[in-house]
């Protein structure tokens, strides 16, 4: 696979560090990492992103296997089997289009998160959990970033490189984490959720904002192409 840009995770700024930031090898936890796809793209050169699909996609994408891989690497210095890597859930950020009023959902991913499982039992329903964000600064020159991370960052320091930071080192606290990430795995786990569970609710009540889209999918999930 042609190598992309580096996942770089920083040092914490703390000290000491966060127990999270880098955590041991040997600590259950669920971890989850999201950020526009087009950072994605920069370390995933080759993997492959839906296009098109809102409400119609298989879960999980493939590019959201290698995504999880490339963190544990990343994290742990092991690059685990598919067969190790437990994905718990996806998030799919399609574009809206804020422009108009009302504003109007657009069948075109561009933000995308993957949760995933280290060590956690099966039956264990509220495992720790480490956010991690990727921060894009190519169409800001960093102005994002540095809104909202806790030290200031240069984008010409970062050539080659995604700049991917753990909830210890970022302005906001996360502390909805750990009940926002479990939920949404256990969800993921009785139910298939068509795109997001919050998309569907907004499609159901402004089904105005996405022309052109329709739901339920057609065909169910598993017998789609994309
Ligand atoms: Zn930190």
């Amino acid at each position: 696979m042609a190598s992309g840009h580096e996942l770089y995770i920083g040092p914490c700024i703390h000290d000491p560090p966060h127990p999270l930031h880098l955590p041991t090898l040997d600590r259950p936890l669920r971890i989850h990492i999201e950020g526009p796809l087009v950072s994605i793209q920069k370390l995933l050169p080759e993997a492959e992103w839906p296009k098109r699909g809102l409400f119609g996609l298989k879960f999980p994408q493939p590019g959201g296997i290698e995504l999880a891989k490339l963190v544990h690497q990343k994290l742990y210095g092991e690059c685990p089997r598919d067969d190790e890597i437990v994905l718990g859930d996806e998030y799919l950020g399609w574009i809206v289009d804020r422009t108009v009023k009302p504003w109007k959902v657009l069948d075109e991913l561009d933000y995308y998160g993957v949760t995933f499982d280290h060590l956690v039992p099966p039956n264990d329903t509220d495992p720790e959990v480490l956010m991690l964000n990727i921060f894009e600064m190519d169409d800001d020159n960093g102005e994002f970033a540095n809104k909202h991370l806790l030290f200031s960052v240069d984008p010409a320091d970062y050539e080659g490189k995604v700049l991917t930071t753990p909830r210890c080192c970022q302005k906001k606290k996360g502390s909805m984490d750990r009940k926002n990430m479990n939920e949404m795995v256990a969800e993921r786990q009785i139910k298939y959720i068509p795109g997001t569970y919050h998309l569907k609710i907004n499609y159901l009540m402004f089904p105005e904002r996405f022309p052109g889209i329709l739901y339920p999918p057609i065909a169910p999930p598993w017998d789609t192409d994309n």
